[in-house]
Parts: C-alpha cells; structure tokens; sequence
C-alpha cells in the first residue's frame, strides 16, 4: 500500500498471469508498484498448445518464464484465495496490501487446449504422454466442433493424413457463437476436404469409457443412433471462469454463470478501485485479444486514477473477430468491419503458421524462437 510520500507509486495486484493479466501487470510496470500473482511458473501461450499436441518439439515456444516480464515489479508464484479490494490473500498465507486490484483470473479448460499444472516440467510431461498416445492412436474422436475443435482435427490432419477423425457436436452446424454462414460454410468445406467425419445434431448417449488423451478403444454411440469407435478422444468444449477466490466485498459481482460483471471503465459492478479483464470478465467474448486491448484500457484507468482524475475510458468491443486455422496453411475466418470472410493465405500468415509464438517470446524478454 503507498505511504504517505506523494510520490509514492500505487500497488496494483494483478491477480492471474495470462493474456490479459501479464499485459496490464508489464503496462503498470513503469507507473505502479505491481505484484503479479501467479501460480504457475510460466506462461502458457495456449494459442499454441494444439500444435505442440501434434508436434512436441514447440513446447519450449509455448511456456514463457515470468522472470523476464517485469522490470521493477514482482512476480509472486502463489495462488490468491480470497480477493477483497484493497487485500490479496495467497494459498500460502501471504497478505498483500494493494491500492488497485485487477481480477485477470481467466478460465479452464480441457487439456490440451489449457493445462491446470503449475510446473512447466509436469505440463510439458502431460502433453508428451498425450503425443505419445495419439501417435499410436488409428481413430481419434474430438467432442465439440467449435473453433478448438476445428483447429485440432486440423492438427492432427496435417501430421498425420491417414488417421481417422470424427469431429462430434450436439448442435447440427460447426463453429457456434455469431460468426457468419459463409464462414462456417467455408471451414465445414476444409475440414471435409481434408477427410475429417462430421456427426452433428446429436449428443453422445454417455461419455467415452477413457480417460481424454488416453489411448485405448471404446465405442459410444449418439442419441440418433450413429455408432463411434475410437482410440483416443479429446474434450473440446467447456470454458469455466476462476473466480472463486471473491471476498465477501466482491462475491455479489459474480453472476450465477460465474463470471464477474464489469461496467464500461472495467471496473467491478460496485467498485471502484477493482477491475476484472479477460475471460473471467463480462467484458466481452472470450479471446486474448479483446484481454489484451482490455489490459491496456484497464492500465490507463489505474494511471488516471492514481493521478486523481476521473475521466475513465470506456472499453469498446471490436465486434465479432475469429481466425480458425485448420493446420499451418489452412482455415478461415472473420475480421471486424469486414464483409467478406477471411481466407485461408491470410489466416495462415496471421496465425497459423507461426502461432504468434515470436511476439509472445518478445514480450517476455526472450529472443524469438527458432522455428522447429
Ligand atoms: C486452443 C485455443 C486457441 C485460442 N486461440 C485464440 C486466438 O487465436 N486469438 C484469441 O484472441 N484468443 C484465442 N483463444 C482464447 C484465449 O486463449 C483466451 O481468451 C485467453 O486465454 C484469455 O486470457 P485471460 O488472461 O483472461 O486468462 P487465461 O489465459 O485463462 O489466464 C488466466 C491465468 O490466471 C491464473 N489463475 C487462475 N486462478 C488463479 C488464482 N486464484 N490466483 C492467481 N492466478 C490464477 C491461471 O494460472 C492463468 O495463468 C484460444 C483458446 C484456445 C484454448
């Protein structure tokens, strides 16, 4: 917390190490006292990690240590368990003290989209064993055909062209979300092109017999009937906030879907020195990106703030954005104040070629990686 000195810069606790959490705690770096709590040892760019699924030899690309990120704040690797405004309390009994706090606690995910592993040595160990199985794996079935869906068949289509892939969902058309016919249109082409099964319209009758990423056969069937046999099976569906760490002060922000409610500044319905960014917030639809740009509305609210004015800046949303890669040089998608949909040359130079892992490694001090 500052003391009396009128020079003294805030403490801000940014509270979660991801897209948006590292962005906002490097923004406030110069500005502020940060303390960035984080339990995992590294950065996981999980833009990536379907690619490192498919192709180990990313790995190292995609953990980015936190020791090169700060210049003069500090990285706690603790987890917070309760947030009250002006108090972070980690699992390992550490209080601190903050002026400001940013909630940038993200989401879950299925593995290997996301991991929960905080130790890069285990995370990077969860990922081989699940290589080495789809390796050995003939049938792979992919439940959820949004865009992690999507891009993971088209992984593994291109490393490996004779296995078969069945991409599965409930709902009769690919992709969900507001996105444009003419995309899903154009992905459902790629994918089919590329031999990737589609079943559609119907949900499993019960869950596969395995473990996902484990490789042994089973058979699950559709409520329509359709009979799937398979080696392997990956989740890729199911996005969950982490906001259970809310304070008493806190707690009446998070929505019954439990994402915490922000208003156009990012601050916390109710607060006003708390913000929340990223996918833990309402702010907007759930990508890095809109966490990035929110990071940096956020960054200059603390600043404004800190410098006694009150003229925040309003978040303003970019409107519906996507880029689905379907391996290196495929995939499509939809750019905002586009009408047309974004073909597969520009969503390869984009995206997914490189993964953006280069700008990452630079922003945490790190020389850009050498392509495998
Ligand atoms: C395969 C895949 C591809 C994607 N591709 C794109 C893309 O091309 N473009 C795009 O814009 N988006 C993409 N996304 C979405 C993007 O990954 C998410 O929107 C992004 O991760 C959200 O960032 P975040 O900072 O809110 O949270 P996260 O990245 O989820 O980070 C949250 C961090 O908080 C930490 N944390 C959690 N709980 C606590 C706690 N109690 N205390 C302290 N720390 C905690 C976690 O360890 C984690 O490091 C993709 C997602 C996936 C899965």
């Amino acid at each position: 917390m500052s003391d009396s000195n009128e020079a003294a810069k805030p403490t801000v606790v940014v509270v979660g190490g991801g897209y948006g959490g590292f962005t906002v705690a490097k923004a406030l770096d110069e500005t502020s006292d940060v303390v960035l709590v984080e339990p995992k040892d590294a950065f996981m760019h999980n833009i990536a990690a379907l690619r490192a699924l498919v192709d180990p030899s990313w790995l190292p690309r995609i953990f980015l240590p936190y020791a090169g990120l700060l210049t003069n704040g500090r990285v706690v690797r603790d987890r917070a368990v309760v947030v009250d405004p002006h108090r972070v309390l980690t699992a390992s009994g550490e209080e601190i003290s903050a002026d400001y706090v940013v909630l940038a606690t993200g989401s879950r995910y299925p593995f290997p989209a996301k991991t929960d592993l905080v130790d890069t040595h285990h995370a990077q160990e969860q990922v081989r064993r699940a290589h080495q199985a789809l390796t050995q794996a003939d049938r792979v079935l992919l439940v959820g055909a949004g865009p992690v869906g999507i891009e993971l068949a088209g992984e593994i289509r291109h490393v490996w062209p004779e296995k078969s892939i069945v991409l599965l969902d409930v709902a009769d058309e690919i992709l969900g979300g507001p996105f444009k016919p003419e995309l899903k249109a154009e992905l459902r082409r790629q994918l089919l092109e590329t031999r990737v099964e589609l079943i559609l319209g119907s949900p499993l009758r019960q869950s596969p017999s395995t473990e996902p990423g484990e490789l042994e056969t089973f058979a699950v069937t559709t409520e329509a009937g359709t009979e799937v046999v398979a080696d392997i099976w990956f989740r890729c569906y199911g996005v969950v906030p982490n906001g259970d760490y809310l304070g008493d002060a806190l707690e009446p922000a998070r929505r019954s879907d439990g994402f915490i409610e922000v208003g156009p500044t990012l601050q916390v319905a109710g607060q006003t020195t708390v913000f929340a960014i990223g996918d833990v917030s309402t702010a907007d639809a759930k990508m890095a990106g809109f966490a990035g740009r929110q990071a940096a509305t956020v960054a200059d609210n603390i600043n404004a703030l800190a410098q006694g004015r009150s003229d925040l800046t309003h978040y303003e949303s970019m409107g519906v954005a996507i880029a689905v890669p379907i391996g290196p040089t495929g995939g499509a998608g939809q750019f905002p104040g586009q009408d047309e949909i974004v073909g597969r040359e520009t969503i390869a130079e984009v995206k997914g070629r490189d993964l953006m892992v280069d700008r990452f490694s630079e922003l945490f001090g790190l020389a850009a990686s050498v392509a495998p």
